[in-house]
């Protein structure tokens, strides 16, 4: 099994990197040009980039290019596959219905599925030893959901303070007595790794009020019926594969040359000359590597944000058995921690407060860890991980169980392309700091010439759907509308 180590990424670049005086690629006009102004070159990546750069095919722009660093598209949006065993690395859920973009992409190629109902589920709940825990306990995180997270002005109170708060000071009162015992104490401990588990945050203390109050719910959740990745089938199909090049990792971006163009490098040496780049690496990536990326470096005006905003660590640990152990229904088993008492070297389970049956197959059970264990999780050799899941599951229901036929974990901060998951959030030193929303970091910068030339897209600078499929897809189709405006005949910028 495997251990994953940290991939160092362009290395082998070294200066000079080529210039205007060496060949570089300049991409030819393909197909259509757009009207009198004729069709700039425009390599772009993009977050949902299948998005933008069908916007730009169906408005006539032709000559796009995708530049992808992996050996597929999709990003985040990854779905494995494994002797008829499907599961989802990344997103799993489309959020809502109609209002979701990427909802009405699926009801168009028929990949939606039907969740099940609640009481599909054998559902139980049990401390660390397997003991029952009261169900009825659950209102409370319910109630708590409900006020801190989905009603209209609670969070107004809790601005300049961290998200979590407001669930800390309404829990001892909601619980009641006993809210201060080790059960109590387990269930606050779940309810905050259940809001951690929605915003992608180690630490419910970490975001802030104003930033968690932001995000809109789009309504009940749903399922795709043969993967996440049908969504990318749907674009792999419609667009040239002449437009899409993987393997391709972008290492420099010379975005302010003198002559009006972008000079792009990518790892393998190869260059290419573009009028308008869309970067859509995930905010992890650019967070990490902007200063070897740009020339000249991006302004200190738009970087200062990247210190005041943070990419979250998720990750899945997933198990799967021909015959269920656990019965015929899938499972949804809360864990309530009521100790603390596991060997050192599993700490990091603690993190663990559910296990459940994935949509796309019941028999895979599913547990999401977060934050700096899940950092420590990718770091586990895979075996030790499997053996460490193995003592959990045993210890919680009280069952000899046998090994899995199917092991899979992610590891979406060792992932250089990534170094996260969900979502791009504003911190509480961020908020401190001024920055009150995504739009610092969406602004195009323009080069000496007064031209928009750099563009930003990606779930981190969609200013309410941040940490969404479809809040990436909202900004690559808004900036497939921008680069169209600029293209517009007689415009000068
Ligand atoms: C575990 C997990 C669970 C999730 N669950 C859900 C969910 O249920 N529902 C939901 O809506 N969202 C979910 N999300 C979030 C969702 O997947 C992301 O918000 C969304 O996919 C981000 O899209 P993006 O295009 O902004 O970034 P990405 O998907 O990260 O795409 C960026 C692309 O840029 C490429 N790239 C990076 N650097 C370079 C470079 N230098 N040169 C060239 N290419 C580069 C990357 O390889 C990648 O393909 C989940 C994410 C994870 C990880």
């Amino acid at each position: 099994m495997d251990r994953p180590a940290r991939r160092k990424i362009c290395l082998s670049l070294h200066a000079p990197f080529p210039s205007r005086t060496q060949p570089a690629s300049p991409l030819q006009p393909l197909g259509q040009s757009l009207g009198e102004a004729g069709t700039p070159s425009a390599p772009l990546r993009w977050d949902l980039r299948e998005e933008r750069v069908l916007t730009l095919i169906d408005n006539g722009v032709s000559d796009v290019l995708i530049l992808e660093a992996q050996d597929h598209l999709g990003g985040r949006v990854r779905t494995y596959r494994q002797e008829g065993v499907v599961v989802e690395e990344g997103a799993e859920w489309i959020h809502g219905g109609w209002r979701n973009p990427v909802y009405r992409v699926a009801v168009a190629i028929d990949g939606v599925d039907t969740p099940l109902p609640d009481d599909a589920f054998d559902w139980r709940v049990v401390t660390q030893d397997g003991a029952a825990a009261d169900k009825s306990r659950y209102d409370v995180v319910e109630t708590l959901r409900d006020t801190c997270e989905r009603s209209d002005d609670v969070l107004l109170a809790y601005y300049g303070l961290a998200y979590g708060q407001c669930f800390l000071d309404k829990f001892s009162g909601e619980y009641g007595t006993g809210y201060d015992s080790p059960e109590g104490e387990g269930w606050l401990h779940y309810l905050e790794q259940i809001v951690n588990g929605e915003e992608g945050t180690e630490s419910w203390l970490d975001i802030a009020a104003r930033e968690a109050d932001k995000y809109p719910d789009l309504g009940y959740d749903h399922q795709w019926k043969s993967g996440y990745d049908t969504l990318f089938q749907f674009y792999e199909a419609v667009i040239p594969a002449s437009k899409i090049r993987l393997n391709s990792p972008v290492c420099r971006i010379l975005w302010d040359e003198g002559d009006d163009k972008v000079l792009l490098v990518t790892q393998s040496g190869d260059s290419y000359l573009a009028s308008h780049v869309i970067f859509t690496a995930s905010f992890g990536h650019l967070k990490e590597r902007h200063t070897n990326i740009f020339e000249p470096p991006l302004p200190e005006s738009f970087s200062v944000h990247f210190g005041h905003m943070d990419l979250g660590v998720s990750n899945k640990i997933q198990l799967g058995w021909t015959n269920p152990w656990w019965g015929s229904k899938p499972l949804d088993l809360d864990i309530i921690w009521t100790s603390q008492d596991l060997p050192l070297d599993r700490l990091w389970l603690y993190d663990i407060v559910n296990v459940a049956s994935v949509h796309s197959d019941p028999n895979v059970l599913q547990m999401f860890i977060m934050g700096k264990d899940s950092k420590n999780m990718e770091n586990l050799p895979a075996e030790t991980v499997l053996e460490h899941v193995m003592y959990l599951l045993k210890r919680i229901t009280l069952q000899d169980i046998p090994q899995p036929d199917f092991f899979h974990r992610t590891s979406w901060y060792n992932n250089p392309w990534t170094r996260g998951a969900y979502e791009t959030y504003i911190t509480l030193w961020g908020d401190h700091q001024g920055l009150k929303g995504h739009d610092p970091i969406t602004v195009p910068l323009k080069n000496s010439q007064g031209r928009q030339v750099l563009m930003w897209a990606g779930e981190h600078t969609h200013s309410t759907r941040y940490g969404t499929v479809d809040g990436a897809y909202d900004t690559g189709e808004r900036e497939g509308y921008r680069l169209l405006d600029i293209l517009k005949p007689g415009r000068i910028v």
